[in-house]
């Protein structure tokens, strides 16, 4: 619709009355100047207008000049066409009750079980389904009234555009955009020649308020919390507890703010570590916990008041923010050779602290903001959660910089768009030292700390981690306030250390995207180092749980390091695998592998354990070291089935691998 349509005929005739015939043509050009002014603020995620303000610069304008150029201009700011449509919400989105206590929640929680979900600092959405399709979406505004962004929510992948057919409902949530993703559309926007945003938080408010780039929201992530079921159409599901809604809103397609279930105290404070550690790795924005009681009968029962349910509490920290100059960015390689900005600030004092220090995350964040000396950073902290970098207050003049080479080896770095990489894995020293501390974490060595390792390393007598087991008890000495007796001891447990398990081992490697219970899960299928190094990617992938990205890791990180461990095994190491662990390795269906799909009679979990402790392996597709499919749908047209009757793969039903497993059939 045209906005000049909804203009009305009694405001048309006050502007058109009450502007003077020389006093138009200057209102005019002040008023395309304005539009112009704030198209341009708007872009750039930083609208200094209410959008209702602006219309109303757009809308005088229309009357006294329906012409006017800047009125055509779609490209560069607001297209004329989408005007922003003003929504009702049935039932009003209520702000929520909150505090910064502990105790005032448990006072408030009392015995009564609760549901713990994560606070997100984004925007509220409501969206609305009929007969199972969705028909608007619409954003909190005053909590009454809110703005029609239905286009720009069916560009969210969180969104689903139909849930359970027919429904009637509506589903409430919190849109925002995590750190990675800010990232890319800030990148985004800056080819498309807008300015870059200034924070994950002002972007989603940003592209919500914007007439233009619709696509730009595929970049949003949407957190279910609310389900109000509605009036016609097929009879909406209705839920006893926010489990039982919870559950409901995943299985129709929604992603949830981790909800969990809190029986007393002690859950919910564990649930507030949880958070406080979501917070310190930022990778959502989050400030605090919702809860609400479970029992949605309670809900319905105390009801809300005119600002607030009384059923839900959010918790927060109380956050000091601060401003302060950023005297430096330095960069530091980290032992996976990643290499990450920190900003070194004039000190501030928040919650408690002295802040010198400010991690910027990655090189991409250095990049979105343009931080750069001399910039006035605001930063926050909240109780003891480490502080973080929130926006740039003023910016200094020029553009920032990243290393071209690694500030502990020189190597040249590679980028991935997001972070900065030093590819010198096993030569680079921050690398090795960190390698080396790694190992002696794996391989359980007593006293040896970083303190005593780096006065080694500084020595020459360590520079691999097999240099630690070709030490002589004299050597420690080169330790300052090191004696005879530390020597011995420092020597005896290294050497201790030579027998260790064979996932220990691995571990000691620190193979990116590999931790030990990735090697322990491994070394059931490959039950030697030899197998593990000739295992190939596929062969990998195709064990249940690995996907093809941590495969490649593994087997890439592997070839990488083969030099050190040859020199590990050299130097006396000796990894020794597991002996009759979960997989027997001579059991019926010793090296067999095995690929289980559709229903079975028994839970597939018992299945593969009939499976395992016969020594087979499982794997989740099916190739041509599968040795048989296990169903009970021969028919089946699935992909599995499919590719197992095009490799001619045998189809064995339950039956079939019983016998198989007690010796009555042969494993034909
Ligand atoms: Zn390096």
């Amino acid at each position: 619709m045209d906005r000049s349509q909804q203009v009305s005929t009694m405001q048309k005739k006050v502007i058109e009355e009450g502007v003077e015939r020389p006093l138009r043509a200057s209102r005019i050009s002040e008023l395309a100047h304005a539009i112009m002014r704030h198209k341009k603020a708007y872009y750039a995620g930083k609208p200094e207008i209410s959008d209702a303000a602006y219309d109303a610069l757009e809308d005088e304008l229309r009357i006294l000049a329906p012409d006017h150029p800047v009125l055509q201009i779609v490209g560069v700011g607001v297209s004329t066409a989408a005007a922003v449509r003003k929504v009702e919400h049935a039932t009003p989105m209520l702000s929520l009750d909150k505090t910064y206590e502990v105790e005032d929640l448990f006072r408030w929680a009392g015995d009564r079980p609760v549901m713990g979900t994560l606070k997100v600092d984004g925007n509220s959405l409501s969206v609305v389904y009929e007969h199972g399709r969705l028909v608007v979406a619409k954003t909190r505004g005053n909590g009454r009234v809110g703005e029609d962004v239905t286009e720009k929510a069916q560009w969210i992948a969180d969104i689903p555009r139909e849930i359970d057919g027919g429904l009637n409902c509506e589903i409430r949530g919190e849109l925002y955009c995590t750190e990675e993703n800010f990232l890319r559309l800030s990148d985004e926007m800056a080819q498309m020649g807008l300015e870059r945003p200034t924070s994950p938080r002002n972007i989603v408010a940003g592209l919500l308020g914007r007439k233009v780039h619709f696509e730009l929201s595929r970049y949003f992530s949407f957190f279910a919390f609310d389900y109000i079921p509605g009036g016609e159409g097929r009879a909406a599901p209705r839920f006893k507890t926010e489990v039982a809604k919870f559950e409901w809103l995943g299985k129709v397609g929604f992603s949830l703010p981790h909800p969990e279930r809190l029986a007393d105290r002690k859950d919910i404070e564990r649930y507030l570590e949880y958070v406080k550690g979501l917070i310190a790795e930022d990778e959502i924005g989050l400030d605090g916990a919702v809860f609400s009681y479970d029992d949605l009968a309670l809900h319905e029962e105390l009801g809300v008041t005119a600002h607030h349910p009384r059923y839900k509490m959010s918790f927060k920290w109380q956050g000091q923010t601060a401003v302060s100059t950023v005297r430096e960015i330095t960069w530091a390689t980290s032992r996976l050779g990643i290499v990450t900005p920190v900003a070194v600030i004039d000190p501030v004092f928040l919650s408690g602290a002295s802040i010198t220090n400010i991690t910027l995350h990655n090189a991409a964040h250095v990049k979105a903001f343009n931080l750069k000396k001399g910039d006035r950073i605001e930063i926050v902290r909240s109780g003891e959660v480490i502080p973080k970098f929130l926006g740039v207050v003023e910016a200094a003049h020029g553009h920032y910089h990243w290393p071209a080479k690694c500030p502990d080896c020189g190597t040249q770095l590679v980028s991935d768009d997001v972070r900065l990489k030093c590819p010198n894995a096993t030569g680079c020293p921050a690398q090795q030292l960190g390698a080396i501390l790694n190992w002696i974490r794996c391989a359980e060595i007593d006293d040896l700390n970083e303190k005593r390792l780096v006065p080694l390393m500084d020595a020459g007598l360590v520079s691999t981690m097999a240099d630690l087991y070709k030490l002589r008890e004299e050597d420690f000495l080169v330790i300052p306030q090191t004696r005879e007796k530390m020597a011995a001891k420092l020597f005896h447990n290294i050497q201790a250390s030579k027998m260790l398990p064979l996932a220990s081992f691995l571990n000691g490697l620190g193979i990116e995207g590999a931790g030990r219970t990735t090697w322990e899960k491994l070394i059931e299928y490959f039950p030697g180092l030899h197998e593990i190094q000739g295992a190939t990617a596929g062969e990998v992938a195709a064990i249940e749980g690995f996907a093809e990205k941590s495969a490649n890791q593994i087997v890439t990180g592997l070839a990488a390091r083969q030099s050190w461990i040859h020199e590990l095994l050299a130097a006396g190491v000796n990894p020794v695998a597991p002996v009759g662990g979960t997989a027997a390795l001579d059991g019926p269906l010793a090296g067999l592998q095995f690929v289980i799909t559709g229903a079975l009679s028994a839970p597939r979990a018992e299945v593969e354990k009939w499976i395992k402790q016969a020594g087979g392996k499982l794997a989740s597709s099916v190739s041509k070291n599968t040795h048989a499919v296990v169903t009970e749908e021969p028919d089946s047209g699935s992909t599995k089935m499919k590719k197992a009757r095009e490799l001619g793969v045998k189809i064995w039903n339950e039956q079939h691998l019983k016998d198989a497993i007690t010796g009555k059939g042969k494993s034909s």
